[in-house]
């Protein structure tokens, strides 16, 4: 692997990528750690294009060889607020300091890009090998509980299981949640986890009992095949269709989120008993709602929304009224509305008739 070519001694591949490279997958981001201060190195580099810097992170992003490429100082980090975004103390640190922040030992190795050797202070290699998922240290979920979710993430992603002392660990903190977290992170980490559509990350973030950290209250999920009716019906906010119709309110929701939940709850308090109210209904929400009330409520309407009745089109056009002799007004909305409702009910209606039906000619 030769991403970039950069070859000082101090630069180093580090954490998930090396990970990845290890199990032969293909990476999603490219992080590069340098020894010392990062950004005071990338001053230094012949023919970088500096783009960004962040001051107190010590992260740097550079232009080189037209690639766009990430730099970060090693740094320490405390967690003054459990929960909470940590505090770095120390910029330009050694790497071993580094790579004791990081979450689990699969995810803190480093390979120099000079030598292509692997730095390994944790055994992260022989877990690696073993697929195992294992903290660092015995207050990691309660420094950062999104750690919790990332473990479910990556043993659902890569197939590797969680040590059972994490696992202990990991069980204290449910039974015992401090619910001032940030959600900013949490939320990330469930988009990320639900976003795999894994039926096996769906039952095991309740049968696990994660789920309590979105919520005090006991909850059930459903009994329902979702990874299957995703690839079926595929949409943009897969993790809101595991998780619409459970309590978010600490998640901060964006405009489009929020109308998910709001479009599922509505159609959840509609009769719905005809073909025509299914589909007046169905058309004005968000596919994910439709997904969500197919989960919790009723599969049969919403196949029979996206087999059939979203496929009814009218072939009456504006044109073909205009051409009857009737001038266009807000009318025609009306006429169509009623067309299609009765086409709904009988297919085979005669679209014509039905117009001059309306406008009683
Ligand atoms: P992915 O393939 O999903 O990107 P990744 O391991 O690269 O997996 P990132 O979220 O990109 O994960 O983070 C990069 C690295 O930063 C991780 O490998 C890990 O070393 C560290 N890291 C990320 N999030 C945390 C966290 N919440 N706590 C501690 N270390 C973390
Ligand atoms: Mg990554």
């Amino acid at each position: 692997m030769n991403l970039i070519n950069l070859k000082d001694e101090n630069l180093f591949y580090i954490g998930g990528v090396v990970r990845d490279i290890i199990l032969g997958n293909k990476s999603f981001d490219i992080d590069i750690t340098y020894v010392g201060n990062a950004i005071e190195f990338a001053k230094t580099i012949p023919n970088a294009e500096i783009i960004k810097i962040n001051e107190p992170f010590g992260t740097v992003k550079i232009l080189i060889d037209n690639k766009e490429i990430d730099l970060a100082s090693t740094r320490n980090e405390v967690y003054p607020k459990v929960g909470h975004l940590p505090q770095v103390t120390e910029i330009g640190c050694s790497l071993k300091k580094d790579v004791l922040r990081r979450d689990f030992t699969i995810n803190t190795l480093a390979k120099s890009l000079k030598t292509g050797e692997i730095v390994d202070y944790l055994g992260g290699i022989e877990d690696i090998k073993n697929k195992i998922i294992r903290i660092i240290h015995d207050n990691s979920f309660i420094d950062d509980p999104t750690r919790i979710i990332r473990g479910l993430k990556f043993s659902v992603r890569f197939g590797f299981k969680l040590d059972e002392h994490t696992k202990d660990l990991q069980n204290e903190y449910l039974n015992n949640i401090n619910y001032d977290m940030s959600y900013k992170r949490v939320k990330k980490e469930l988009i990320e986890t639900f976003n795999l559509n894994s039926q096996e990350a769906f039952e095991r973030f309740f049968s696990e009992n994660i789920y309590k950290l979105l919520t005090e209250k006991e909850t059930i999920a459903p009994k329902y095949n979702i990874q299957n009716l995703v690839d079926k019906y595929p949409v943009k906010d897969i993790w809101l269709v595991y998780l619409g119709w459970m309590n978010l309110e600490k998640l901060p929701l964006t405009k489009r989120e929020s109308k998910i939940i709001s479009d599922y709850n509505y159609l959840k308090s509609q009769k719905l008993d005809d073909d025509y109210s299914i589909y007046s209904e169905f058309r004005n929400c968000e596919k994910e709602s439709l997904l969500l009330y197919a989960i919790n409520i009723d599969d049969k309407k919403v196949s029979k929304y996206f087999e059939e009745l979203s496929k009814i089109k009218l072939n009456l056009t504006g044109k073909d009224l205009q051409e009857m002799g009737i001038k266009p007004s807000k009318e025609y909305s009306k006429c169509f509305e009623y067309i299609l409702r009765e086409k709904i009910k009988s297919p085979n209606i005669n679209e014509k008739e039905l117009a001059k039906k309306f406008f009683k000619l």
